[in-house]
């Protein structure tokens, strides 16, 4: 849970974010930001920024903001039914540093795993992407982000997806942000 005031911190501080990156967005796509705490209580340490430009039943345009060193924790992109085989998902970086992980043990080097959390982040490779850098991923292959010393900016585009039916390897996770008023 994240309070009132937390949530429109973040969202006008992740707003600016975008603007600095040179992103164009509406006010209603301001208002619509989501500010996720994954339910794990510090969204400053596992968290994320996401406004979607389109999310239709084909396609989804989603920019993600990172705070300096915050985390979106490890998931994957499942298939829901027989007719689809998961989300297929590319991130474009856009500004600050990206640091992004999937399968692989080369090891976690600029960015660091969350205090106590080794469990929940199995996936070691790092790639870290600076803007300009794109890089796209199969459905099922897992993976965390992590925004650098400054933050990240990010456009996430994707197939078709329903989030809230994303796994994560936390199982203490709820993906849908409940707010205090
Ligand atoms: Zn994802």
């Amino acid at each position: 849970m994240i309070t009132r005031k937390d949530f429109e911190q973040a969202r006008a501080r992740a707003a600016a974010m975008m603007k600095e990156a040179g992103i164009l967005a509406t006010d209603k796509e301001i208002a619509g930001m989501d500010v996720a705490d994954f339910g794990l209580g510090d969204y400053l340490v596992e968290g994320a920024q996401m406004t979607a430009f389109a999310d239709t039943k084909r396609i989804a345009v989603k920019v993600i903001v990172l705070f300096p060193n915050q985390t979106l924790p490890e998931h994957w992109h499942s298939s829901n039914s027989p007719a689809d085989p998961g989300k297929e998902e590319t991130f474009r970086v856009v500004g600050g540093k990206l640091r992004l992980y999937v399968p692989g043990d080369d090891g976690v080097r600029d960015g660091f795993i969350p205090k106590g959390k080794d469990a929940c982040y199995t996936a070691r490779r790092e790639i870290v992407m600076l803007p300009g850098d794109q890089l796209t991923l199969d459905p099922g292959v897992k993976h965390w982000l992590q925004g650098g010393p400054e933050g990240a900016v990010l456009y996430s585009y994707s197939s078709f997806t329903i989030d809230a039916l994303d796994p994560f390897t936390d199982p203490d996770i709820v993906r849908v942000t409940k707010i205090i008023e």
